[in-house]
Order: C-alpha cells, then sequence, then structure tokens
C-alpha cells in the first residue's frame, strides 16, 4: 500500500488485510513498538522517527524480511508504509525472487499534497487499541475521545519534514511499481475512508 504520510494507506491497509484474512505489516508500527518499549531497535530508530527522517534502509530490510518469514505470512499480507525508498523496492524483490514469490499489486493511494497537511493534523491515536481517528471525517466515539492522543510525529513542524523526505525518496517508487508492471493507481482526492476502500477492492477483485 503506497501513498503519502496521512494519504489514509494504514486505513485501507488494516481493512483489507481483515477482509482477506492476511496480516497487516506496518513498518512504522514495527518501529513505534519497539522505541516505546525501549528495545534496542526502539534506540536504534528514535532519532529518525522524531525528526521525520527514514531509518536506513539495510536496517528497515533485516526488520521485514525476518518478519516475512513468519508462519502467518504464508499466504500472503499487506505491507504498509514499506518499501519507502527505490533501494528497500529492490531488495524486497531480491528477497522475495529467491523464495519464488513476487508482489501481486502495489496500490497507490493518490492524494493530493493540500490535503495531506490538512488530514495529519486532524488524526488521533487511541493509545490503548491503536485504533486511528480524525477529528474530521472520522471522530473517535465519546468515551475513546479524551483518551486519544496526536502520534508526535504528527505535530506540524515533522509534518512538512515528512512529505519532503517522501517526495524526495520515496515517490520514485510509485513510478518504479509502474515499470514492474504492478501498480494501481487509486484516485483518492476529497474521497472518504470508504469510498477509497471501495475503489480498492473492485481493483483487487478484478485482478
Ligand atoms: P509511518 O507510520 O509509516 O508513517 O512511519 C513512521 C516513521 O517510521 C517514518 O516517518 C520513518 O521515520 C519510519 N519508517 C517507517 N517505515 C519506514 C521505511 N520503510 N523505511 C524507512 N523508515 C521508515
Amino acid at each position: 500500500m503506497l501513498g503519502a504520510p496521512g494519504a489514509g494507506k494504514g486505513t485501507q491497509a488494516v481493512r483489507m488485510a481483515v477482509e482477506l484474512g492476511v496480516p497487516h505489516i506496518s513498518t512504522g508500527d514495527i518501529f513505534r513498538k519497539n522505541l516505546k518499549e525501549g528495545t534496542e531497535l526502539g534506540k536504534k530508530v528514535q532519532g529518525y522517527l522524531n525528526s521525520g527522517g527514514l531509518v536506513p534502509d539495510e536496517l528497515t530490510c533485516d526488520i521485514v524480511a525476518d518478519r516475512l518469514q513468519e508462519a502467518d505470512c504464508a499466504n500472503g499480507y499487506i505491507l504498509d508504509g514499506f518499501p519507502r525508498s527505490i533501494p528497500q523496492a529492490e531488495m524486497l524483490k531480491a528477497f522475495l525472487a529467491k523464495r519464488g514469490e513476487k508482489i501481486d499489486a502495489a496500490f497507490n493511494i493518490d492524494v493530493p499534497d493540500e490535503e495531506i497537511v490538512d488530514r495529519l493534523s486532524a488524526r488521533r491515536t487511541d493509545p490503548e487499541t491503536g485504533a486511528i481517528y480524525n477529528l474530521k471525517f472520522s471522530p473517535p466515539p465519546a468515551d475513546v475521545a479524551a483518551r486519544v492522543i496526536q502520534r508526535e510525529d504528527d505535530k506540524p513542524e515533522t509534518v512538512l519534514a515528512r512529505l519532503r523526505t517522501y517526495h524526495e525518496t520515496t515517490e520514485p517508487i510509485i513510478e518504479w511499481y509502474g515499470k514492474e508492471g504492478v501498480l494501481k493507481n487509486v484516485d483518492s482526492r476529497s474521497a472518504s475512508p470508504d469510498e477509497v476502500y471501495a475503489r480498492v477492492m473492485a481493483i483487487a477483485r478484478a485482478m
């Protein structure tokens, strides 16, 4: 699942994974969990997450390769927030090729920049369940509203840095997956999460 930070790719990826009964693998979630638990990996990645920069490719790819070897990945998985650079896309391709596998589809959740900043500033997370809400589009239920928090890296200074990183380093992989013949562009401008999901699943069913 590809897209700028705040495009809604996490929401789509979780929903699709539940419907298809396959794991949702988010490198951002893995890094944040390690950060919270104060693990060695958490200490290594802290600076990158807090500045809105990318964790080095090698380290990120090692984490993903370990995760993809777990038993629950045998029937497929939805990758969310990975790959995020051409070297990561190349490493993933090589890793999968050794196992006789390949990526079937790369969905690009396409949202213009001006919408992104709006969306990220309204995004909130429930620290107890990890559920993602948006104060504008999908506000938290009353019993959850008091405990939702804003992700440290959704604060305005870091949002701009993350968008810059996205355009410089991540966006080129859209064209890369186009050349691989698996790119599925999902026009998500001004669309609700339900509308985007309907578009994603229509494409997936037609494959
Ligand atoms: P996300 O939740 O996907 O927005 O990721 C949050 C942060 O984790 C990013 O801003 C990066 O610092 C780091 N991160 C997540 N995925 C990757 C990746 N594939 N490569 C490098 N850094 C990543």
